[in-house]
């Protein structure tokens, strides 16, 4: 029996996985972020494991267009050779790598490294980038850095007040509600979301407030309760004039917010806005109050302007003297497993390992020497995700491609075009466990270990290091990620060795983010097999580790936290005679993400077999549309099919669809891919589309 963590999101319970001669089973473990329990997706996670159609031989899309079983060999000299004849036809710009936030940190840091150095490739990104990136930006201008709870979850217990921006953990990650129960009890949860998630309902029998705006305007909402907080007095002055720079702009910013025109914009009447700013003002230890938090998920991030909406939920919390104060504060609830180390160890297009910029000649330097290779020999920053698989199979774009860790046919906003692009690329590698819609259309499918087979590190919600150990051998045929990189980089000739070895691997990322905001120096697998509980930044072996950063200054040049004015931005798509209704997309209970996984699991999938549109009875009266009949759903960019699911927790004006499905089904053949302009970041959170029942439904 091995102590390990789940293979989903970023609570990353902890349990045991045993092997039994029925197959790997899981047990909760009492953990701090789940305290012994366990959602759905977690008690089922050993099925993943033994999930039917697991790859377990690499293979190779032959001239008859069928992809077919061939060596590890033979499928690694087709990838090297195709790669070295694109770089010497083309330049090392043609080749293109996109990761995952569920990627170890190991595996993220390596990703990185072999794109910039074997790969010599600016042309890296992640799916962290659909999920986490505003809030990472909204973090760095406020803060000057970006963890997503810069404090351990466990704070939350003794709220007096919770604001909970655009997220449904009661869906997502249950058992982090149990650290809201506090607050619910104190009548202190603020929930914003225009649907009635089941995170909403916590609200209701006097556990606090549900406020439901027209999508798209919660920063709106955001400004009106920031701007009832200056003018009824409840602003924490002395904590602004002690820690905060650029009050007087904030002001000054939101004098035009007044509560009767933010009801105009978003919906939300006047007597909410001034309960909630109330509420949220009571809890403040400027007040007398327990503490309170401010907490944004995908719902404030997934938005073109999702970076100043983020920017608008820190605004409020500075305001309420919030962050930085040990029993309150600010966070961001990453969603992936790994998004957090995912963002730290050079992922991104715009990164090096511990959070380095790309362009800052210091950094490229210490990075370089821990590789061992030239600074100038390193690449530039690339694209932005979004951008980069826009890019893909266009004339001077990418024309091989390099996924691990994502289905982005699925994820991705606008699936589409996208997918016809990775259909024209010369070469299209996946690394996988199962037959993604991804690895459906690749030239060459490598088959790889999965979480509880291979040992690594995560970094969950809180910036805390978690080791997953092998708990079971991976099938025969099977290799790691770290195992493909170093045979890949060995076929392509490159200046260095690159490990296979977990563990070293590690040792070599916590000397690469020596020095940086995300320390992990002192951080090894030793200490995390003896028990440790570690979070970043930890700049020394020996060093405890920062459960709560910000207590003393933030890490911005002079200390201090920076409000940033920020304005109301329409969303991307406009509503019109056409497209007349707002679609927000999210997540259900039995599916992750993008579903290759969870899809797989008969437990998870029987209770949500296909994809659904969930709309207000009156609305589909008036279209009509029946509960359980399937409807097509049209955007600007194309259209999906989807059962009609009707529930008066929706506003009118909206419909709901999970993005977990493939094929017509896929909510993403209609989402937008306009970004924010900061994080580049898709839109979404919000579309505006048009129903219709289909006739031969
Ligand atoms: Fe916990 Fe998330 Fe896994 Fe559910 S999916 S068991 S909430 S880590």
């Amino acid at each position: 029996m091995v102590a390990t963590h789940c293979p989903y999101c970023a609570l990353q319970c902890a349990m045991d996985v045993a092997p039994t001669p029925d197959g790997p089973t899981v047990t909760p473990l009492e953990f701090p972020t789940n305290r012994g329990r366990l959602c759905q997706k977690g008690w089922t996670a050993a099925d993943v494991l033994t999930a039917s159609g697991r790859l377990t031989a690499p293979m190779v899309r032959g001239a008859d267009g069928t992809l077919a079983p061939v060596s590890w060999e033979e499928a690694l000299d087709r990838v090297a050779g195709e790669l070295r004849r694109l770089r010497a036809a083309h330049g090392p710009e043609s080749v293109a790598v996109f990761g995952g936030g569920g990627l170890t940190n190991e595996k993220a840091y390596q990703l990185g490294k072999f794109a910039r150095v074997a790969l010599a490739t600016p042309n890296i990104d992640y799916n962290g980038r659909f999920c986490m990136a505003s809030a990472a930006a909204g973090g760095r201008r406020a803060f000057g850095l970006d963890r997503g709870l810069p404090f351990p979850l466990t704070d939350l217990d003794g709220a007096e007040a919770i604001l909970l921006v655009g997220s449904n953990p009661a869906e997502t990650m249950p058992p982090f509600v149990t650290h809201l129960a506090g607050a619910r009890e104190a009548g202190g949860l603020v929930i914003i979301d225009p649907r009635r998630t089941p995170t909403a309902d916590l609200t209701q029998d006097g556990g606090g407030l549900h406020l439901a705006p027209l999508p798209g305007t919660d920063l709106v909402l955001l400004l009106g309760i920031t701007q009832i907080l200056w003018a009824e007095g409840l602003v924490d002055r002395g904590y602004l004039a002690e820690r905060a720079s650029g009050v007087d702009a904030l002001r000054a910013s939101l004098a035009a917010w007044w509560p009767e025109r933010v009801e105009r914009v978003t919906g939300v009447p006047v007597v909410q806005q001034r309960a909630a700013a109330r509420l949220l003002a009571a809890a403040s230890p400027a007040r007398g109050g327990r503490g309170g938090y401010v907490l944004t998920g995908r719902g404030a991030e997934q938005h073109a302007h999702g970076t100043d909406t983020v920017t608008a939920a820190v605004n409020l919390a500075l305001c309420l003297g919030l962050p930085g104060r040990e029993g309150s504060g600010y966070g961001c609830l990453t969603g992936q497993g790994n998004g957090q180390g995912g963002r730290e160890h050079g992922l991104k297009a715009d990164q090096l390992p511990g959070y380095r910029s790309i362009t800052d000649p210091d950094a490229r330097a210490h990075v370089a020497r821990v590789w061992g290779v030239d600074a100038d020999s390193l690449p530039g920053a690339g694209p932005p995700a979004v951008a980069m698989l826009a890019s893909l199979a266009t004339p001077g774009g990418p024309r091989a491609l390099l996924v691990h860790g994502a289905n982005p046919v699925v994820s991705a906003p606008d699936v589409g075009p996208l997918t016809e692009r990775l259909r024209a690329l010369e070469l299209l590698v996946v690394c996988d466990f199962v037959l993604s819609e991804t690895a459906a259309l690749a030239d060459v499918v490598l088959p790889v270990a999965q979480w509880a087979e291979e040992t690594g590190t995560m970094t969950n919600l809180e910036g805390r290091l978690l080791l997953r150990d092998e708990a079971v051998p991976p099938p025969e045929g099977v290799r790691t990620e770290l195992w493909v990189w170093r045979e890949l980089a060995r076929r392509l000739d490159a200046p260095i060795d690159f490990s296979e070895d977990a563990a070293e691997v590690f040792a070599e990322l916590a000397r690469a983010s020596s020095g940086g905001v995300a320390h992990y120096t002192g951080f090894s697998h030793e200490r995390l097999r003896a028990g440790e509980a570690l979070y970043w930044p930890c700049p020394e072996p020996g060093h405890p580790g920062t459960p709560r950063t910000f207590l003393d200054r933030f890490a911005t040049p002079d200390g201090r936290a920076v409000l940033h004015p920020v304005d109301e931005t329409p969303p991307d798509d406009l509503l019109d005679a056409e497209y007349p209704l707002y679609l927000v997309t999210g997540r259900v209970l039995q599916h992750y993400q993008s579903g290759a996984q969870t899809r797989r699991v008969a437990a998870l999938n029987s209770v949500e077999p296909e994809s659904y549109v969930e709309l207000h009875p009156l609305l589909a009266q008036r279209l009509g549309v029946e509960a359980g009949e399937r409807v097509g759903v049209h955007s600007r960019r194309g259209s999906c099919e989807a059962v009609a699911r009707l529930t008066e927790g929706i506003r009118l004006d909206t419909v709901f669809m999970p993005f977990h499905y493939p094929g017509r089904g896929a909510v993403n053949r209609v989402t937008n891919p306009a970004v924010d302009p900061i994080s580049g970041m898709p839109e979404l959170k919000v579309a505006t589309v048009r129903l219709e029942r289909l006739v031969d439904a």
